[in-house]
């Protein structure tokens, strides 16, 4: 299995993920700017099981999703402020990782076929989307769980314009 390690920009939070990301989401939410502090986060997805804290203590902020009413938990470094994943109360097993505390963040590929873009229609209008890219207009799953049908970007083009 292929370790990959990453931390926060002071040093004092090391983590591990095992294998490869589960999936790769591209979210250009409001909540996701606004967290990240820049236009949208790039988010592979593992199994927490392949996931694990190597060093230091993150403290977490506890945020209640408006769309589901579930609990995100915001895991982030107490000295340095540098946020590091995201766990779920909607889905137990799985950690988020801010792609870009990798120590070689260029490992995560966002393949145009592979990773969903959500949020789409609240990018920000300069973010542009490549040819092929697979978008959604809010979140990849409806309330119910059952996941939504992606547009195929035929033609690069700003996020925004791709659902009219
Ligand atoms: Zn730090
Ligand atoms: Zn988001």
């Amino acid at each position: 299995m292929t370790i990959h390690a990453g931390g926060c920009i002071c040093g004092a939070i090391r983590y591990e993920t095992e294998g490869a990301p589960l999936r790769v989401t591209v979210c250009h939410c409001r909540w996701c700017q606004r967290a990240t502090g820049t236009a949208y986060m790039v988010e592979p997805v593992f199994d927490l099981a392949a996931f694990r804290v190597t060093e230091g203590e993150p403290a977490t902020y506890d945020h209640r999703s408006e769309g589901s009413g579930k609990l995100v938990h915001v895991h982030f470094c107490p000295r340095c402020g540098t946020k590091l994943f995201l766990t779920f109360e909607r889905f137990p097993g799985a950690a988020g990782i801010y792609a870009g505390t990798f120590d070689e963040p260029d490992w995560i590929e966002v393949r145009p076929s592979e990773a969903n873009h959500l949020f789409c229609e609240v990018a920000r209008p300069d973010t542009l989307l490549p040819e092929g890219t697979r978008a959604f207009p809010g979140h990849a799953r409806a309330q119910d769980g059952a996941l939504n049908e992606p547009r195929l970007v035929e033609t690069a083009m700003p996020a925004r314009r791709v659902f009219g």
